[in-house]
């Protein structure tokens, strides 16, 4: 059986399967999560008897690091390879790969995790749109993406762990994995991350809104907008026509905020599409009837894809005329680019890696 993943629950399931007490899964959980061990074999606080039948009965399989690329900002992205699942044995190019942003800066690191290996969703401005789908990942693939890192980097890491659901994929379209990794991510027993350094950003799927409000321990929520009307979102958000502006913003106002919580909206800002003062003006009456909104603007990354990079001065007159008419604005820049590693980025590009000691998708 593969332990990684499995809730406390699942565990002391699994011991009591083999004539164990049930705390032993307690025992087994901490040691996956907060030991961060990537191996039967290391798990230290149990009996010897069942330390020595262990590794018959169980495994623990992290990714392992293909590439790995380091940014001069400090950022150091990851593709890693996933463990084969039976999918993967039938598609020509082998097991998926996924990758793994890590961010530090000072008394924080954040890392950027894939909740799906490519993604269906087809944001035309995004690399990762052009992957396609190739499979959802499991919870326990979502969580070696945090343990990984925290533990390639645990001689310097900071206080704080920041963790944002931005890379590849769509998170509410893989709902159930994503939030059977985020319950133990969350769990003060666990990984113990506070829901408010955690962010997932969806592109409006509204059934998934609905469901993660109904959740009572849950991250932060991060609509990814990117127009500021139904047909300017439809061209470069097919999803809108699933999905449109009115619906979605009627979802965002039903959703439960909790008090100290703001709904953030990404605005990634393309040159000469959605980055005029009118779309400003737009948006501003788009978010006029939601209550603790703030709008991060997201210079776009370039890629080989037909758009350009709003000009500095647009962008900030785009920020003015949002934060003159009451919605806080801020222009957010993504790290990591000069390796692949930035909003929009994730493609499982392979560019020349440089020596790394120690790097998300547009939405
Ligand atoms: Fe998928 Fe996000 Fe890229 Fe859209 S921006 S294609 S939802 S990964």
């Amino acid at each position: 059986m593969e332990l990684l993943g499995k809730s406390k629950n699942e565990l002391r399931d699994f011991c009591i399967s083999l004539g164990e007490p049930a705390y032993r899964g307690g025992q087994i959980y901490h040691a996956l999560y907060v030991g961060r061990k990537s191996s039967v074999r290391e798990i230290s606080n149990l009996p010897a008897s069942l330390r020595e039948r262990l590794p018959a009965e169980a495994t623990i399989t992290w990714p392992t690091v293909r590439q790995t690329y380091a940014s001069q900002d400090g950022s150091v992205r990851y593709l890693l390879g996933l463990p084969d699942s039976g999918a993967d044995a039938k598609r020509k190019s082998g097991p998926a790969s996924v990758e793994v942003v890590f961010m530090p800066s000072t008394g924080r690191q954040t890392i950027c995790i894939s909740t799906q290996a490519g993604c269906a969703v087809d944001c035309q401005f995004c690399l990762t749109a052009q992957l396609g789908l190739i499979r959802n990942l499991t919870p326990g693939e979502i969580l070696a993406q945090v343990l990984l890192p925290l533990e390639l980097h645990k001689a310097q890491l900071a206080p704080q762990t920041n963790l944002v659901l931005m890379g590849q994929g769509e998170p509410l379209l893989n709902f159930d994995a994503v939030m059977a990794a985020l319950r133990i991510i969350l769990d003060p027993e666990a990984l113990a991350i506070s829901p408010k350094h955690v962010t997932l950003s969806t592109s409006g799927i509204i059934p998934g809104i609905e469901r993660l409000a109904q959740e009572k321990i849950r991250p932060k929520l991060a609509i990814s907008l990117n127009a500021s009307n139904d047909e300017q979102r439809d061209s470069i958000m097919p999803i809108n026509r699933k999905y449109p502006l009115a619906a979605l913003l009627a979802a965002c106002q039903k959703y439960p905020l909790r008090p100290w919580e703001h709904l953030t909206f990404e605005y990634v800002m393309l040159g000469g599409v959605n980055d005029s003062a009118e779309d400003a003006r737009r948006v501003v009456r788009l978010l006029a009837n939601l209550k603790s909104v703030k709008v991060n603007l997201i210079p776009w990354n370039p890629g080989e894809l037909p758009y350009h990079e709003s000009s500095p001065e647009s962008i900030e007159a785009f920020r003015k005329i949002l934060v003159d008419r009451g919605v806080p604005a801020f222009v957010r820049y993504s790290r990591g680019r000069d390796v692949m590693a930035a909003c929009g980025q994730l493609a499982l590009l392979n560019i020349a890696p440089v020596n790394a000691n120690g790097a998300a998708t547009q939405h």
